[in-house]
């Protein structure tokens, strides 16, 4: 097995054991990135440099036998994660040139861990869809079959781990971005409780469903990062002080007894019906090793999809109002080019084409032209429905449906301990196939639902179909990451 085919499990015991170094590890990953990214365009950044004296610092610490679980390992982040000095472009023009001043607190965690930043990865600009076409710098290929897409918004991340670019990555779920392309792509995606981790230094997208969280190759790989990033945050008020979950020992627990829903409305009329096969063979396999399975019903599911767009484009308006051409270096800007890959000089703010332009709505119209297609689009949706007149008949209405879609939820888990849907209703689609923006949301159909009512939930894999890999999903009560820990550990 090459280095960069480990699971973080295995790659820890070999660096404490000294069979090799952090510093051999990270290059058998940038080697296997600098092969086949030019096929996959999974990497939009590498930081070679800088994660070589990473895994240097990290080797000193494993001989120190000061290290921690995640000491050495080499990782990728999403590309809407700020990293400090390295370029953070949410796939977008608008932030092409942008070096971020700070680390999310996410990545701060893993740096304090010792974990090592190999790069970042492609997305939908802004995290704005399923497939990574909506990437300003070219979508990425689907490392099972490169006509395909990964899956989005994290589909750069997903498909770096199943190409073994790198030993884990990072991704965010809005409604889905984690577990979407983690399903296409085979591998393991947790999308933690909201709250569970820290959201600051992540770029917004909807204040009010974002979670940031990993995509592994094993679910134990997944709850290691898990409880590595979690925790409150004082920049983050929307953080929940609750204790961290011992993974380790909840998933070494069986699952006999376990409650297991399954929602009928999950299992949609319209869907690939061979994706559907596998995810009720998963089911027959939690009920073989003696979880008890009972059908549930969510009604309001079917809600989730228009309650969704109106929420998200109304928070994506708002949120992507600070791009407006003064607080953000601009790929235009002569200031910032000027430092090539270093820190942006500060005092190029307002300068350069900025302050030369007398007409403020000239300014706005020229620097947020650089907006793609789907962001214009949900600036749009988003102002019509909070503008007056329309905020109650559609921001407030789709609110009080949301109310209606968390508490069905409540009232399921005061039967089941866990809920099993299928992640997706098809395998990976071909280039060009969703070209209608509405087939393109259908997407999500599976995943919006816990996403708004801020669930954990966790897409692993269950079966291939048609040579493409399938996802099953498990969704548990707020916190309650232990216990979809320990139902998805029976698959991956
Ligand atoms: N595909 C969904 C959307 O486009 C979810 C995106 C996400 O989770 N970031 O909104």
């Amino acid at each position: 097995m090459k280095l960069n085919e480990l699971t973080i499990k295995q790659a820890y015991e070999g660096l404490t054991k000294g069979e090799f170094t952090a510093v051999e590890l990270a290059k058998a990953c940038l080697a296997e990135i600098k092969k086949r990214n030019q096929a996959l365009n999974a990497v939009l950044t590498i930081c070679e440099e800088e994660a070589l004296a990473e895994a240097k610092a990290a080797d000193k610490r494993i001989k120190a036998g000061t290290a921690k679980e995640l000491t050495g390992i080499p990782y990728l982040a999403k590309d809407n994660y700020l990293t400090k000095g390295v370029r953070t472009t949410a796939a977008s023009k608008i932030l092409a040139n942008y070096i971020a001043p700070y680390d999310a607190t996410v990545i701060k965690k893993l740096r304090q861990a010792g974990a090592v930043l190999l790069g970042k990865t492609n997305l939908d600009e802004f995290a704005h869809g399923s497939s990574t076409e909506n990437s300003a710098f070219g979508p990425t290929k689907n490392p099972h079959d490169l006509t395909r897409v990964p899956g989005g918004s994290s589909g750069g991340s997903a498909a770096a781990v199943a190409a073994n670019f790198c030993i884990f990555a990072l991704g965010t779920d809005t409604g889905g971005s984690i577990r979407h392309p983690a399903a296409f792509c085979g591998v393991v995606g947790l999308k933690p409780t909201y709250g569970r981790a820290s959201r600051f230094g992540i770029i917004a997208m909807t204040s009010s469903t974002d979670a940031p969280g990993p995509i592994a190759k094993t679910v134990a790989d997944a709850a290691m990062v898990q409880a590595v990033i979690s925790g409150r945050d004082q920049n983050d008020f929307t953080t929940a002080d609750v204790p961290a979950v011992d993974y380790e020992k909840e998933m070494g627990k069986n699952i006999k007894g376990v409650k297991v829903g399954v929602p009928h409305e999950y299992f949609l009329a319209g869907m690939n019906k061979a994706v559907e096969d596998k995810v009720k063979e998963a089911i027959e396999s939690l009920r073989q090793k003696g979880a008890e399975i009972i059908n549930i019903s969510l009604p309001h599911t079917k809600s989730a999809l228009p309650v969704y767009y109106i929420i998200t484009p109304s928070e994506v308006s708002s949120n992507l109002g600070r791009y407006d051409g003064i607080r953000y270096p601009l790929p235009s800007d002569p200031a910032v080019l000027r430092d090539g890959a270093g820190t942006p000089n500060p005092s190029s703010r307002n300068t350069a084409g900025r302050g030369e332009t007398a007409d403020l709505m000239e300014l706005y119209k020229k620097n947020r032209a650089l907006f793609g297609a789907e962001a214009k689009r949900r600036i749009m949706l988003g102002t019509y429905a909070l503008s007056a007149g329309y905020y109650d008949a559609y921001y407030l209405q789709a609110q009080k449906v949301r109310t209606i879609i968390i508490e069905e939820f409540e009232a399921a888990f005061k039967e089941v301990d866990v809920i099993i849907t299928p992640t997706t209703p098809d395998i990976a689609f071909k280039f060009g196939a969703n070209k209608d923006p509405l087939k393109m949301y259908l997407e999500d159909i599976f995943t919006l639902s816990s996403s708004l009512a801020g669930l954990p939930a966790i897409s692993v894999p269950c079966g291939i179909v048609d040579k493409m890999p399938v996802g099953c999903q498990i969704i548990g009560r707020k916190f309650e990451e232990g216990m979809v820990m320990r139902v998805a550990g029976r698959f991956a």
